[in-house]
């Protein structure tokens, strides 16, 4: 019964220590935060209209798109 007993703590200390691992490279990744900076909105027909928020395009009347 000793035995098992030991065997099942030494599974649980391997599970911990995989989820840690796991954990820390998922912190590694990039945040995605740098998208939230500075959005711009643009016609996609029009690239001269610019806006800082979603609308029309005064020329076209086209809804404006995310500038990348
Ligand atoms: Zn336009």
């Amino acid at each position: 019964m000793k035995k098992s007993l030991l065997i099942f703590s030494f599974v649980l200390l391997g599970v911990t220590v995989l989820n840690s691992c796991g954990s820390n490279s998922a912190k590694e990744k990039p945040s995605a935060t740098k998208e939230v900076a500075s959005v711009q909105y643009t016609c996609p027909m029009h690239s001269e209209v610019i806006s800082d928020k979603p609308g029309d395009c005064p020329k076209c009347g086209m809804a404006l798109v995310e500038k990348k």
